[in-house]
């Protein structure tokens, strides 16, 4: 039984879908929509040649729709005189007797443009066909791409001109190989393109501005026939927030956040996941354990952020000190690991000696002079990285208590 409250729908003269996210059904079409697209099943609706949709899964949207993020799909239908896109904004909506659908509403009608926009009239000028309000009212920066003519864009609607930032006879001058940085590289790309039949995954790229500046987009294009032209229509969705804060992630996953440094997490990731295999099958690396001397006196004397400040100052020692293709861990609290990779222990002890010197030497403004102890040691055949650790930090501990400020090879 369905809710009585969807049959206000048929009151709207916008076509309206009610579809179950769980099984894909559509459980209700109000007038609008029955007249529009008839027998039409909603995968035709979804994936014609002319749709665009970021998911391929209802379900995938409901996170998003939960929070309130505006969705549309571009659904394709079969007219009499060819195919039309429709725009359709997307929103959760829950009634008394049945679990949350989606509601699908059709922004506006698609009618037949009575004319077909020749090319050398430009296709911004047809103002009364429907290509051209279809162009126009969404918010959605799109292109549209000649690709038999070296990918030219032959017309761009408000919002991507406002996205770009550039006027729309100068857009129009441009192909789409000008605006991506890929250059030329990307012809082959969007031949490969023009000849899908539409609804493929969107590609993702980094698009220059007309100020200089660079974005992350998403590119959905699919072929639509204008006139007697196959051009190439393409939707821009601009993701750049999203990777900035990816790679954000990405750092924090792999670095401390005190010192930059990786973290001990990476430490077993290089050791025991995949990339351990070239270091660890040639058993050709030194581990260096290095310890601050005494800094439970440092942070009592001068406070836990002047601690901090010489956990920072000894990290870019360790830095500077340590060579390309050495990796330096926090491995906790002040004590670091640095693993050198095809090194023999007597270049391992110098460079244990060198950063043990620096720290000496080091006299940087209102911090307090400090010492490190260091353990070394050389990986030996068949050796665990359980046991190679007991060697370095048994090592380490006598280098303590020989008086610290000490390096001792295990
Ligand atoms: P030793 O020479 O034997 O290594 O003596 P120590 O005082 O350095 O060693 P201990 O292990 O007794 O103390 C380590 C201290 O490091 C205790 C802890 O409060 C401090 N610590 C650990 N992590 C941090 C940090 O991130 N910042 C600061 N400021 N202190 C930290
Ligand atoms: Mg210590
Ligand atoms: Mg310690």
């Amino acid at each position: 039984m369905l809710p009585a409250e969807l049959s206000a729908y048929h009151y709207l003269t916008t076509p309206v879908w009610v579809v179950d996210p769980d099984d894909e059904r559509v459980v209700f079409a109000n007038h609008a929509a029955q007249a529009l697209a008839g027998d039409s099943s909603l995968t035709s609706l979804r994936f014609g040649a002319l749709s665009a949709c970021a998911q391929t899964r209802l379900a995938h949207y409901i996170n998003d729709l939960k929070h309130q993020h505006e969705i549309v799909e571009i659904w394709t239908f079969a007219t009499p005189s060819g195919e039309l896109p429709l725009r359709c904004r997307l929103s959760l909506a829950t009634f008394p007797t049945m679990p949350p659908v989606i509601l699908f509403e059709g922004a506006n009608i698609p009618h037949a443009a009575t004319e077909s926009p020749a090319r050398s009239a430009g296709y911004p000028s047809r103002r009364h066909s429907f290509y051209h309000r279809f162009f126009t009212t969404t918010t959605a920066p799109m292109l549209l791409i000649d690709p038999t003519r070296d990918g030219r864009i032959v017309d761009a609607n408000l919002a991507a001109l406002r996205f770009y930032g550039y006027g729309r006879e100068e857009m129009c001058q441009l192909h789409t190989w000008e605006i991506n940085t890929l250059g030329r590289q990307v012809l082959p790309v969007m031949a490969e393109i023009a000849r899908l039949p539409g609804g493929h995954k969107p590609l993702y790229f980094v698009h220059r501005m007309a100020d200089g500046s660079t974005r992350h987009v998403l590119t959905y294009a699919g072929p639509i026939i204008i006139g007697s032209d196959r051009l190439m229509l393409c939707i821009i969705h601009d993701i750049t927030e999203q990777k900035r804060l990816e790679q954000e992630l990405e750092h924090a996953a792999l670095r401390d956040s005190l010192t930059g440094l990786l973290n001990r997490r990476q430490f077993y990731a290089l050791t025991e996941g995949p990339a351990s295999r070239h270091l660890l099958l040639k058993n050709d690396y030194c581990l260096l354990l290095v310890d601050t001397d005494n800094f439970k006196a440092i942070n009592d004397n001068f406070g836990h952020l002047k601690g901090d400040e010489v956990l920072v100052q000894l990290s870019r020692i360790l830095e500077t000190c340590s060579r390309a293709g050495d990796f330096i861990f926090r491995w906790g609290g002040e004590e670091f690991v640095l693993m050198l990779p095809h090194t023999p222990l007597e270049s391992a002890v110098e460079l244990a000696e060198r950063i043990r010197d620096s720290v000496t030497k080091l006299n940087h403004e209102g911090l307090p002079g400090f010492t490190v102890s260091v353990g070394v040691a050389r990986h030996q055949a068949g050796e665990t990285i359980d046991e190679i650790f007991k060697r370095v930090d048994k090592a380490l501990y006598q280098a303590k208590n020989d008086g610290r400020n000490k390096v001792l090879a295990a």
